[in-house]
């Protein structure tokens, strides 16, 4: 039979993994490694506001499933983001951020971390994972990898990588759409993965299960110093070489006319 952690169970897993009360807490989750669990989804974010109770700050993207569509804060899902993301956002208490890029944030820094935020840079250090980091944040990964981790972009950002992607999203203008275009700091992400390590040899990763799914804790600041000095070593370290995927190849021959 498969165990089904309850709230309190998951509490002391947070806590075990170092979640402490009052810290600001960037959550990225797949859900189906936690699972299953007492109340669902609904039960982790439960957890998680318990366990940085109400000095704390819960926060999980948010951004857009509808590439071709106006983002609406009240409205425009976010699935891709996962179950736990898609709920969040839906609670009472929460706030979502007005954009494509949009973040939902709970708690005692809420309204600064979703606070406008410009389309052009999605994750520089005026979004809100620049603000997590600003405010000293942890960035908590629940069964997924250094993949899904946006502060990735954020350190490479302040690194000032040169690479990017051309972009579109739509916005309306006195009630007519039109495309706003922009070139963003994006490839395929997959060798995100090497953050792991990195973090793992300075020892500023703290690794647990929460639920059933293996779960890393990292401060925010450590993800971007580690990141920022590898990049200024190697600008293309997370890019693969030509010919593996068509982000990477556009992300580098970008380089070309940058
Ligand atoms: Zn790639």
């Amino acid at each position: 039979m498969t165990q089904i952690f309850s709230i309190v169970e998951l509490v002391q897993q947070l806590e075990a993994l170092g979640v402490h009360s009052g810290a600001v807490l960037l959550v990225h989750c797949a859900f189906s490694q936690v699972k299953p669990i007492e109340d669902g989804p609904l039960g982790l974010i439960t957890a998680l506001q318990e366990a940085i109770g109400p000095s704390g700050t819960l926060v999980m993207p948010s951004m857009t499933d509808e590439e071709e569509e106006v983002f609406a804060p009240e409205r425009t899902p976010c699935l891709g983001m996962g179950v736990v993301a898609d709920l969040f956002w839906r609670l009472p208490g929460v706030l979502r951020s007005n954009s494509p890029h949009a973040f939902a944030a709970w708690g005692r820094h809420a309204s600064e971390i979703v606070a406008p935020h410009p389309i052009d840079v999605p994750h520089g250090l005026d979004s809100p994972v620049g603000r997590v980091y600003a405010l000293d944040g942890q960035v908590l990964l629940l069964g997924i990898d250094h993949t899904a981790n946006t502060t990735i972009h954020l350190a490479e950002n302040l690194a000032g990588v040169r690479y990017r992607r051309k972009k579109r999203t739509p916005a309306l203008e006195n009630g007519r759409l039109r495309w706003v275009e922009y070139r963003e700091i994006d490839h395929c992400c997959e060798n995100f993965r090497l953050v792991d390590a990195w973090l793992h040899e300075r020892g500023q990763q703290r690794m647990g299960v929460v639920g059933h799914a293996r779960a890393r804790l990292a401060r925010a600041r450590e993800i971007v110093n580690v990141v920022v000095e590898q990049l200024r070593r190697n600008e293309t370290v997370f890019l693969h070489p030509f010919g593996v995927d068509a982000e990477c190849d556009e992300a580098r021959a970008s380089l070309a006319d940058a």
